[in-house]
Parts: C-alpha cells; structure tokens; sequence
C-alpha cells in the first residue's frame, strides 16, 4: 500500500469533480502542498452515485489553509477543520490525522506531533482529535475502505491504502482496522455502517458487523444533538426502509428511539392504529418523495416514529380523565421529553411535529369556515399528508382524505357542497 490506479484505469475524470473543490487543491498544490479529495465523493463516483459533497485532504494545517484563501474559515473543535466557501457550495478541508490513540497511550507527550491536541472520555470515545499525521496514517484512522480513497489532481490517479476499491468491487463495507476497538473510538460507525448498507445495497462484511449488537449501547455516550444528525441521513436519504430494518435488526434502533422500539416490541395495536403498518407506510411515502426528487421535511418523519406513542399516551391522559386536547398536548410533552433525552430534537422541528399531530384532530372538525380557515394553515400540507400515511396504514377515518383531497382543489361551488355533504 498504497495500491496507485493511474488516470487510465479508473473511470474518475475531472470533469465529474466540483470545479470548486479542483480549484481549491490547485491551490494548496501550486502553495506547495500536498492535497487530495477523499471520503464520500471518491466512494460514490465509483459506485455512479451523485456525490453530495467534495472532501478535501492536506498536509497544511487549517490555520495555513485558512491563510491561503479569503473565502475560508475555521471551524469544529473535536475535528478542527476549514470550510472555503464558493456560493452555495462548501468545500471542506481538514489535515491530515493520525489515529488519537498514538499519543494518548504513551504517558510522555510527544513534541513533535504537530497540533497534539486529542481526549477520550472515560468510556474510551474520542473526544478530540486532532492530531496531524501523514496520509498512511490519515487513511487508517477513517472508518471504512472505500472511504480511505483518495483522488491526487496532479497525475489524476486513486491512492488506495485500505483496500477500498477491491471492497467496492465486492460491494462490502469493511471497518478498517479491529471492529471492536474503532467502534469503542466511535459508535456512531456503527450507524455509519447501517447508513451506507441502506445507502449502497452493500452487505457489511462478518467482522465488521459481528459486533455490533453487542456494543450498540454505546450509542449511550453520544451527544444527542449528534444523534439527531445522524437520524437524518440514515432514515432521510432515500432508503429509509432498508435503513430502518437495520437498525432494528441490529440492535440500534433502541438507542435512537427507545420509546418507539418499545412499543414495536409490546405489539401494541389500537383499531385506529397499527403502528408497525403506520410507521412503515411513512417510511415508504418519504423514500418515494426523495427517489422522485420532491421534498421532504425532516420533522415529518420525526412525527411519524413518534406518533404511535403520542396515540398511546393521549389514551392514557383521558384515562386519567383528562379532556382530549389538553391530554393530546401532555402526551406531545411527554414523548418529545423523552425522545430528545435520546436523540436532540431542535425547537424548529419540535414545533411542526406538535402541529402535525394537533391536526389530526382538527382535520375532521369542517363544518362552517373552519374548513377554510384549515387550509390556509402553515402545517396543513404535512398535516394532509400524514392523514393519508395513517388511512393507508389502515386507519378507517371516512374517506377523510379523499375529502380534503377534493376540497384542495374544488373551485367554491365545489367546496361549498362539500361542506355541506358533511352536516
Ligand atoms: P456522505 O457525505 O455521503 O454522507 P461521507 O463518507 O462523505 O458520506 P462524511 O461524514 O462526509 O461521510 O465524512 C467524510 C469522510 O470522513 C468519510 O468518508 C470518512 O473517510 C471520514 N469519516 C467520517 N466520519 C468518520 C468517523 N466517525 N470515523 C472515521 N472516519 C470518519
Ligand atoms: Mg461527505
């Protein structure tokens, strides 16, 4: 290693690159260092997949790469890193890094480590890291081969150090290095792993995969604002379902939603909701909408895992005696205050999500304006939407779908006969 595949033998050719991102490693080039585009961009161009962003790679440190354009600026503390801006698009540059491990087991700190700045905490997840290495080291500290892919602009060539390009081939997603200790580093490879299974239709090699039910609770320790990240590319990508099964069949699912996995386990049915049918019909409806290039907002999903146990609560509220409304919005408390215990859920989503589930009790209520006044909230769309996932799933509602589906696009004739059709 590195295995070196020149411009000829692999179907990379620049004009696939973002101009941006081959602006940018001219530019360390020409100031004299190396640089290279590695991680998801290389990976998906391979497999002919549109990449979503351009990773670059370098030898100077952020502070030099920051010095050497003026449209970049420094960012992130547990990967120190630089974003140069062009537009819309970001390119993003980080150094190169060697594994955190190497200095933080030796007692005597190591001078000549450029920026030696890494932590653990004390269930041994990387904290910090950054500290600068050489390729060979950046490419073994990454997650997994087809990631330590990197492309060099000056001949155009692929420098593989891991093996990657033979597991794309095979179509297997392979931890680099020992499962076990990269997945106690970092747990969210775990989800990683699942992300581009349900992502690539690759299958995750033996020992890759092998311990990962087993150590999945340390999915714990994680910040759950990065969670929530997370959550979003791995069920909002496009394959949610594929996704989804995985998770669970591994074991992870809980850790995301704990709530939600205990119910799917319990079995627990109502004659108004079947929240496996329910959940799943939300799954599909949200990988159709991004396969078809429509879009999605992020919240909506989040309303869909967590509405089987807002149904169950609100049950449990007017049990208790509670009148209906007021039991709805305690059980929209309560299940939102556990759920972000798990995954963060920022106010901007949280607030939708409330709205979506307050309107499926509005939604039957059209008598007089209210139909009117219905329409021309900010949630009805989603709202609409999510009346359909659950009438799909099975949910007997009166054709009330069918209903606003004519009432959307009636002229005034129409929608006046059809609030009457209902008195
Ligand atoms: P995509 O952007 O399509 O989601 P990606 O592989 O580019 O996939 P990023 O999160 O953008 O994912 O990360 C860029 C690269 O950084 C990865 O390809 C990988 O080499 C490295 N990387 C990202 N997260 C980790 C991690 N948790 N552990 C080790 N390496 C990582
Ligand atoms: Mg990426």
């Amino acid at each position: 290693y590195p295995i070196i595949i020149p411009r000829n033998d692999h179907s990379l050719s620049r004009q696939n690159l973002s101009p941006n991102a081959v602006k940018v490693l001219y530019r360390l080039n020409k100031a004299g260092y190396d640089a290279y585009l590695v991680g998801g961009c290389i990976r998906d161009h391979l497999i002919d997949i549109e990449p979503k962003d351009f990773d670059v790679v370098t030898n100077a440190t952020p502070e030099e790469v920051n010095n050497l354009f003026s449209n970049s600026r420094l960012i992130g503390r547990r990967f120190r890193l630089v974003h140069v801006t062009f537009g819309r698009e970001i390119i993003e540059v980080s150094t190169f890094r060697a594994s955190a491990s190497h200095d933080e087991e030796s007692s005597k700190p190591q001078e000549s480590l450029k920026g030696k700045d890494s932590a653990r905490s004390s269930h041994g997840i990387v904290l910090r890291d950054n500290v600068y290495g050489k390729i060979e080291e950046d490419a073994e500290r990454r997650d997994f081969t087809f990631n330590a892919l990197y492309y060099n602009v000056k001949d155009f060539s692929i420098h593989d150090y891991c093996g990657g390009l033979a597991d794309i081939e095979n179509k297997q997603i392979r931890i680099i290095g020992d499962a076990r200790q990269r997945y106690q580093e970092d747990p969210v490879r775990m989800l990683r792993a699942i992300r581009f299974a349900g992502k690539l239709g690759f299958d995750i090699e033996e020992a890759t995969a092998a311990p990962i039910k087993e150590m999945a609770h340390l999915l714990d320790h994680i910040p759950p604002a990065r969670l929530f990240e997370e959550v979003l590319k791995l069920l909002g990508s496009g394959n949610g379902v594929k996704t989804f099964h995985l998770l669970r069949q591994y074991g992870l699912f809980r850790y995301l939603f704990p709530d939600t996995e205990a119910l799917l386990q319990s079995g627990w049915k109502r004659d108004d909701i079947d929240p496996a049918a329910f959940i799943m019909q939300g799954l599909i409806n949200t990988d159709n909408r991004i396969q078809s290039g429509q879009s999605t907002a992020p919240y909506f999903l989040y309303a869909v895992l967590l509405w089987p146990s807002v149904t169950l609560r609100h049950e449990e509220f007017q049990a208790q005696g509670m009148p209906a409304t007021p039991a709805l919005h305690q059980a929209a408390s309560m299940v939102l205050d556990n759920q972000v215990a798990a995954t963060a859920i920022p106010r901007r989503f949280s607030t939708p999500m409330r709205e979506i589930w307050d309107m499926q009790f509005r939604l039957p209520k059209r008598y007089g304006k209210r139909a009117f006044m219905l329409l021309q909230h900010p949630r009805f769309r989603a709202a609409f939407d999510f009346l359909l996932i659950r009438e799909l799933s099975g949910t007997e509602l009166d054709g009330l779908g069918a209903w606003w589906e004519a009432f959307q696009h009636g002229d005034e004739n129409e929608q006046r006969e059809l609030i009457k059709s209902i008195d």
